[in-house]
């Protein structure tokens, strides 16, 4: 806890910190702040709070939001640039933040509904068979290079198109990187949106997945590549 000035109140250093209408009475507080170490230390705490208040108002942030899926909870999250992450692990909104704030340390992260609306409006509509392709913006800044390059050249692919992940190493000239390719796939923070699902293995068995095969299979279900889904034909997920 700060102590308590004598002389000057709250408000006073608020004005004072947001630029005093009455510039003696600014210098005045000025001079005192030099000799008060109660008014400085409130002071130092106000100007923190302030600049976080200004950082929330226009500065970047991250803003994330939950909503239902097939999959189950799904949360999303966007830079001003466009998405980050996309996630259906069984975890807390709270664990979803941290590793948010983890990706991202000096950028706040706030929960958004209104601005990722048009996320989960688009979600529903490709689980619901309604939409063959999504109109959001991905940021991979973030990335290391390859795995940019890896996820741009996967964000190519259409809907219902696969290619094997020998094919994405030639596609980026790193012909004898497929196994990398998969790696970077498999840590895709997008999925579905850029479709790491439409890689599948040289010999048409589907790979793996992150959070489980059987996700894989659904989406390529929903893309209505059931050739690929072996002799079980159909998924198990409770689509459309
Ligand atoms: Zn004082």
């Amino acid at each position: 806890m700060t102590r308590n000035c004598a002389i000057y109140q709250e408000e006073d250093l608020l004005a004072w910190i947001l630029g005093d209408p009455d510039p003696v009475a600014g210098q005045a507080l000025t001079e005192h702040m030099a000799v008060c170490s109660a008014c400085r230390e409130r002071a130092a705490e106000y100007r923190i709070l302030h600049r976080s208040a200004k950082g929330l108002r226009g500065g970047p942030v991250v803003r994330w939001r939950r909503f239902d899926s097939p999959f189950g909870v799904m949360r999303v999250a966007a830079s001003g640039a466009g998405l980050v992450a996309l996630s259906w692990q069984d975890e807390s909104d709270d664990a979803f933040v941290a590793g948010l704030e983890r990706r991202y340390p000096s950028t706040p992260v706030v929960c958004d509904t209104d601005r990722l609306a048009p996320a989960e409006e688009q979600l529903t509509e490709y689980f619901g068979r309604r939409r063959p392709r999504f109109d959001l913006f991905v940021d991979l800044a973030a990335l290391g290079d390859f795995q940019r390059t890896v996820l741009g050249a996967a964000s190519g692919l259409d809907f219902g198109e696969t290619v094997t992940y020998t094919e994405i190493a030639r596609r980026i000239g790193r012909p004898k990187a497929s196994r990398a390719v998969g790696n970077a796939l498999g840590r895709n923070p997008v999925p579905i949106i850029v479709p790491c699902h439409r890689v599948v293995r040289t010999d048409r068995t589907l790979g793996g997945y992150t959070g489980g095969l059987r996700y894989k299979r659904a989406l390529l279900d929903i893309e209505g590549r059931t050739d690929l889904l072996g002799s079980h034909g159909q998924t198990e997920m409770p689509l459309g």
